[in-house]
């Protein structure tokens, strides 16, 4: 057996999981970061838009600060986040993207003096000031008081992840590229790292960790259509439930964007809408200030994907051979600004479209994009139930985004997260509690268990598909768990999806017995693991009779503050479950510094818990006191 012992496994090398690395490196420990892939080749390079920092360097973003962000994350939230979590988030992230700079980022930056700009479909002249000159810029972004997403033209997830895999290599991380975390090693409560296979030769290998961190990214590939690269497939989320003893919140809580290209689902940045692009429908009519005269194209994502779901259900969609479609039209930005500020949009729609979207309108359609549920932790990054295991970024729910994140919030929160929790991490490793005590006994057990659980992969002749099974799971989640829901269909998902499961017991790996680099078994066993996560979302959503952000339930169409504020909690305690068992975790309203209110979209159907008038009357008068004897915003 093979075993490596480490300080801390960072199973991620994407931006949350290099920031951690650095992060304990920094203060003195070993790290070692898994990927599946090579760390610049992660999901994070794939973020396009921006970065929202509070900076408010540039005259749009004049009158910004940590507080406005505050605001809006939590009103974007639909008042679902941790609000000490989003409070730590927005106070730091101004230091991380200045931290980013420093390590090579090249943000884009404020000139002096005039510049043309659209908004609204009028071409504006903004004059930025001498002052602001060379200083990091920002561009508008949905759900955003004030212009705070900065950004590398349409590359900014490149841009930072390339700085920041570069800044792990200085900082000599040992990064183990192909191998995947197989299953979490754990004891009595606490976890010890985890068992990985090498995707090239097979070989099972025993990584042995005071602290491990699951930064896996989302799991957005349990639909069929997604932004997401084809690794965010949700194996980190499944190796948390696999413990039975680490949990996992708001599952349910999914995110489409509303400008993905059909028929593949590629994006196209909400960067085209902040620098003022337009949605058109079939005839060529601007339809989202019908329905949001105020924030029109740059409401909440959740908000504008109802939208134009509605507007296409109303007959108003493209008829295409993929389905019904609108428009994106970005031609009134002008060539030069799309050839400068859009690039990798304009590569995407020639490359994917055969167009050019200087001249062409571009066809778009809600597709689903961000997992806001994950591997629930405290604010510290660690699971509240498995101790040892943190978790950050995407993957996890410690919980900023509530049900829904607003765009730029989250290459932010990846670094922001990885830079707090590797600092919780080295707190907990220098004291006593981290000290290594499991047998390796223990750890041969859990890499025989894996070597056991393939080689029946292998030697299974029930003869189910796993390429059948996940296209179907893939289907019932586009179709039964999208941007509407309603009970009947949710239901149905869960039934189908637990036939799934117990299907996928009899996989049968036909096309290759072979026990090195194999895709077809890779299928076999991630397909197993997937469906258990798409359980998690399905039956969370199903329970959940409310509407909250992204979780849009046509049979509750309110947002239901006076029961289900709360986050769903799942876990699998035994492994012969078919189904995920559920728990609920109150948000305490006497704990929030902004109290549940109006979000400021569509009609107001909240239905209001008893104790918000009283938090709400709490927090004015401490604010009008405070205010009365001068204090400024910080002491606030
Ligand atoms: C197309 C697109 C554009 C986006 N644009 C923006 C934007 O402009 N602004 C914004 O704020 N957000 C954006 N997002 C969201 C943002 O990019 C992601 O949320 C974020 O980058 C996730 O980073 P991460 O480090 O958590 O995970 P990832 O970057 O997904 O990294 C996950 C890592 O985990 C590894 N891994 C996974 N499973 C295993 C396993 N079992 N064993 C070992 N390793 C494993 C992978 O190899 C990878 O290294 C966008 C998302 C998409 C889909």
């Amino acid at each position: 057996m093979k075993v490596i012992y480490t300080d801390v496994l960072i199973i991620g090398g994407g931006l949350a999981g290099l920031r951690v690395a650095t992060g304990v490196k920094e203060r003195g420990h070993d790290a070692v970061v898994l990927s599946l892939v090579p760390p610049k080749r992660s999901h994070s390079a794939a973020a396009q838009g921006g970065m929202q920092a509070s900076l408010a360097n540039s005259k749009m973003g004049e009158g910004d600060n940590e507080d406005v962000h505050f605001e809006d994350t939590i009103k974007g939230s639909d008042w679902g986040a941790d609000q000490v979590v989003a409070r730590m988030f927005t106070h730091c992230a101004p230091k991380a993207i200045r931290e980013l700079a420093h390590w090579g980022v090249p943000w884009s930056r404020v000139k002096k003096g005039d510049r043309q700009s659209i908004i609204n479909a009028q071409k504006v002249t903004i004059t930025e000031s001498e002052e602001a000159h060379g200083l990091i810029t920002a561009r508008d972004f949905g759900g955003t008081k004030k212009w705070r997403t900065c950004y590398t033209s349409d590359g900014t997830g490149h841009s930072m992840l390339f700085a920041m895999d570069n800044k792990a290599h200085q900082d000599k991380v040992e990064i183990h590229e192909r191998l995947e975390a197989m299953a979490l090693i754990h004891e009595d409560g606490r976890c010890y790292g985890a068992v990985a296979r090498n995707l090239m030769n097979g070989e099972l290998v025993a990584y042995v960790s005071k602290a491990t961190t699951i930064a896996t990214g989302g799991y957005g590939r349990i639909y069929s259509v997604s932004t997401n690269a084809i690794i965010c497939q949700g194996t980190g989320q499944a190796l948390a439930l696999e413990t039975g003893v680490a949990t996992l919140g708001n599952m349910e809580a999914i995110q489409f964007h509303p400008t993905a290209i059909v028929p593949v689902g590629i994006l196209t940045t909400e960067g085209c809408r902040g620098d003022g692009g337009l949605l058109l429908d079939k005839d060529g009519y601007r339809f989202m200030p019908d329905y949001e005269p105020e924030k029109k194209e740059l409401a909440s994502r959740d908000v504008v994907s109802r939208r134009m779901t509605e507007h296409m259900r109303k007959g108003k969609g493209v008829k295409s051979r993929y389905g019904d479609h609108l428009w994106l039209d970005i031609t009134i930005l002008g060539r030069e600004h799309i050839e400068k500020n859009l690039r990798e949009v304009k590569e995407i729609c020639e490359n994917f479209l055969g167009i050019d979207p200087a001249e062409e309108w571009i066809p778009v359609r809600p597709t689903q994009h961000y997992s806001m549920g994950g591997i629930r932790t405290k604010y510290t990054g660690e699971s509240q139930t498995l101790k040892g295991l943190y978790s950050c970024g995407e993957a996890a729910c410690w919980d900023m985004h509530g049900f829904n994140r607003l765009g730029g919030n989250s290459v932010s929160e990846t670094v922001v997260s990885g830079m707090l929790v590797a600092e919780y991490i080295s707190d907990y490793l220098d004291s006593d509690e981290a000290n290594l005590s499991i047998h390796t006994k223990k750890v041969e057990e859990f890499v025989k268990n894996e070597q056991a659980k393939l080689d029946q992969l292998l030697e299974n002749s029930g003869g189910e598909d796993a390429y059948d099974l996940r296209r179907s799971m893939e289907n019932i989640m586009m179709e039964k768990v999208g941007i509407f829901r309603n009970g009947k269909d949710l239901k149905d998902a869960v039934d189908e999806l637990e036939k799934l499961l117990i299907r996928s017991k009899n996989i049968d790996v036909f096309r290759s017995k072979s026990r090195a680099a194999n895709p077809a078994l890779v299928n076999a066993y991630r397909t197993q693991k997937m469906i258990k996560v798409a359980l998690t979302v399905a039956l969370g959503a199903y329970l959940r009779e409310e509407s909250r952000g992204a979780h849009s339930r046509e049979d509750f169409p309110s947002r239901d503050d006076a029961n289900w504020l709360k986050r769903t909690i799942t876990s699998w305690p035994d492994p012969n479950q078919t189904l995920p068992s559920v728990s609920y975790e109150e948000i305490e309203i006497d704990e929030m510094e902004l109290p549940p209110g109006f979000r400021g979209y569509g009609k107001d159907m909240t239905i209001h818990n008893v104790k918000t008038k009283d938090a709400q009357d709490r927090v004015d008068s401490i604010r009008q006191k405070l205010l009365d004897e001068g204090k400024d915003r910080f002491e606030i």
